[in-house]
């Protein structure tokens, strides 16, 4: 884990850059960082995109950003409960559709996912990878980058060559990956996506600090996660395959309140390993395979 960021102080509008404006909602936590940073691209008119918790504070910072432009669309990354509840309201107050990742399918008769999810996620329109949005002198191409969840999109501004990163990548920490939703084989996929896009100039991630040497950046978190499998393989063959066990030795000093979300990371390798055969499970316990 990464410092606390520098980011501006909650409800502001920051411009970043001619087309893009940063509004920090009141949701700091240990999951979120200073909180969720919603993003508005362009000048004579704007897409919103992430617009945060279902909180009305925000909702205000949100609309005096606005500042009764006409608003495009709503876009969301995913749908985690930091991101996508507002998108209701926001339409509300402003007529604009909700557009962007899919909701998540619950193709299992329960839900795939847990009480992070947004389940009243209902947009107008889901976007496809490489599918367009434009405005005047803007324009947005989805980039699918499953993983973190399975419908995570990120954003290209094609103007201006800024990526908006969503929990894909963030600019404070490591992005968790929690399974069954969340899937390491398809984040570490994503990852490889967007080390082969040389357009991204930087990258304005949901929490954290813009990160301006994306593709060293990316490399830097591909790495650190290989380290984590060679460690998870070393733990396994000392015979510790319980997660919380490899929990507590992986992760010397993290915030206790965190220890689910890192034991979730650590599950998603092991299944990872699991498909490529190389581990195997009995129960709750990890070992090696033969
Ligand atoms: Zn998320």
């Amino acid at each position: 884990m990464r410092g606390m960021t520098e980011t501006a102080p909650t409800g502001l509008a920051i411009a970043l850059e001619p087309l893009v404006t940063r509004v920090l909602a009141g949701n700091p936590s240990p999951y979120t960082s200073t909180g969720t940073q919603t993003y508005l691209v362009g000048t004579a008119d704007v897409a919103v995109i992430d617009p945060g918790p279902d909180d009305a504070d925000h909702l205000s910072a949100l609309l005096a950003a606005v500042d009764g432009r006409p608003v495009r669309a709503i876009l969301c990354t995913h749908t985690h409960r930091d991101h996508s509840p507002a998108a209701p309201a926001l339409k509300a107050a402003t007529g604009a559709p909700i557009i962007g990742c899919a909701p998540l399918a619950l193709d299992d008769g329960g839900p795939r996912a847990d009480a992070a999810f947004d389940t009243g996620y209902a947009p107008d329109r889901v976007l496809a990878d490489g599918e367009q949005l434009s405005g005047k002198g803007w324009t947005l191409t989805a980039v699918a980058t499953p993983g973190h969840t399975s419908n995570h999109l990120c954003f290209a501004l094609e103007e201006s060559g800024a990526l908006f990163t969503g929990d894909h990548v963030m600019g404070w920490s490591t992005t968790v990956v929690a399974p069954p939703d969340g899937n390491m084989a398809a984040y570490m996929a994503s990852l490889d996506r967007l080390m082969g896009r040389a357009q991204d100039r930087v990258y304005y991630p949901a929490h954290g600090d813009p990160i301006e040497n994306p593709h060293r950046f990316v490399r830097g978190l591909a790495g650190h996660r290989r380290q984590r499998e060679g460690q998870i393989l070393r733990l396994l063959a000392q015979g510790i395959g319980d997660v919380p066990d490899m929990v507590e030795r992986m992760y010397v000093g993290l915030d206790p309140r965190l220890h689910g979300a890192a034991g979730r990371s650590v599950l998603a390798h092991l299944l990872d390993l699991e498909t490529r055969g190389r581990v195997v499970s009995i129960g709750d316990v990890w070992g090696l395979a033969a």
